[in-house]
């Protein structure tokens, strides 16, 4: 079989950019493209000199072509909460115009299409762990709603596409993604605590710190996708750690991997915070063998550099 050429949306953002150093591994071309909206140059700029990658501005609320290619992997959105609070009409949109505009060239072109969904499909989650038949529990209008139902929407869509055009499409559900390249100032948990810890700041724990999240090393997470990509099955499949923890233990980690001596202060929490979440993986198991492989601890070891330079960044003074 030919090398394929491969269409990544999103591919200057954390999750995208990961994606691309996957793809162009395995010999593909990968055309990505961006609006650089939440993502940043520098993902990418290790990708200079590679003839197999190029990145093309744009957004892709705008229908767009960007010639024949063989997979579409479609994981342009904002991310985090405080990105996609502030950027309410343009979620609504990537998620929903977006996705139609990328699910057309998959359908033009014959394509495969793989969607980035996400966890928050399942809202405040009444079922724990979360399984794939969980419809969730979502607040329509409240301030994840731009969020939660643009991807619900984004969901009906490629199964649409899938049910009426028979595109071959697959549907990931991310829950919580960690590692180098995730953006230092998006308001996650993560970010949040490895910066003010590596600053010398107190950390800041949300609402009663209970709350719970199952985080997942970025290299774990490609790895599911990947195989996902490679099997056929067109109903969403979670992806994510299973291994819970709240704030405490979560900011208890990251004081361990930063040796930082801080305290940690409480911020009210914000409105329709999920009180847990964790991926129910017995189906991704069985699927695509596969489960992750890097703990809490290695993963924050694994990302301390990055963040490092972060931080120091910051500091530098601005020319
Ligand atoms: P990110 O913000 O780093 O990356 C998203 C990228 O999409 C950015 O580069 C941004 O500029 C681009 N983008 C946004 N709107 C666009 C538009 N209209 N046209 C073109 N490009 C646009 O976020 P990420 O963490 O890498 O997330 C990638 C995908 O994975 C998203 O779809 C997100 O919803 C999903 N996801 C991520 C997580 C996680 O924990 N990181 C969890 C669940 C789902
Ligand atoms: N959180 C926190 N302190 C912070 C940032 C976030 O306690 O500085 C909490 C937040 O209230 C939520 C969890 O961490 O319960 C995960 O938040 P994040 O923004 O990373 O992503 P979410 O899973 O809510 O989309």
């Amino acid at each position: 079989m030919g090398k394929r050429t491969v269409l990544i949306t999103g591919a200057a953002g954390f999750l995208g950019s990961h994606l691309c150093d996957y793809v162009l591994g395995e010999g593909d071309s990968v055309i990505g493209v961006d609006n650089l909206s939440t993502g940043s140059l520098a993902n990418v700029a290790h990708l200079a000199n590679e003839s197999r990658f190029q990145l093309i501005e744009k957004d892709i609320c705008q229908p767009f072509d960007v010639g024949r290619v063989d997979f579409v992997f479609n994981f342009a959105s904002p991310a985090s909460p405080v990105d996609y609070s502030r950027l309410g009409i343009e979620t609504l949109l990537v998620g929903s115009a977006g996705t139609i505009n990328t699910l057309e060239i998959a359908h033009r072109y014959d394509a495969s299409f793989l969607h980035a969904s996400t966890s928050e499909c399942y809202g405040d989650p009444e079922v724990h762990p979360q399984v794939e038949t969980y419809w969730g529990n979502v607040n329509p209008v409240g301030p994840r709603s731009v969020y939660d139902e643009a991807k619900r929407f984004s969901e009906a869509a490629v199964t649409a596409y899938h049910r009426y055009h028979g595109v071959d499409t697959r549907l990931v559900r991310i829950f919580n993604t960690y590692g180098p390249r995730l953006q230092s100032s998006d308001g996650r948990v993560i970010s949040n605590l490895m910066t003010q810890a590596l600053r010398g700041e107190p950390l800041t724990i949300y609402g009663d710190g209970l709350q719970t999240r199952s985080f997942c090393y970025v290299s774990d997470l490609i790895e599911g996708i990947m195989r996902l990509s490679k099997v056929t099955e067109h109903t969403p499949v979670n992806i994510g750690n299973p291994i819970e923890w709240n704030m405490f233990e979560c900011a208890s980690e990251v004081l361990a991997v930063t040796g930082a001596k801080v305290e940690l202060i409480f911020k009210p929490l914000p409105q329709d915070d999920p009180t847990r979440r964790r991926p129910d993986i017995t189906k991704a198991k069985a699927l695509l063998g596969w489960e992750p492989q890097v703990n809490l601890r290695s993963g924050l070891e694994r990302s301390l550099e990055y963040f490092k330079a972060c931080v120091s960044a910051e500091a530098a003074p601005h020319s």
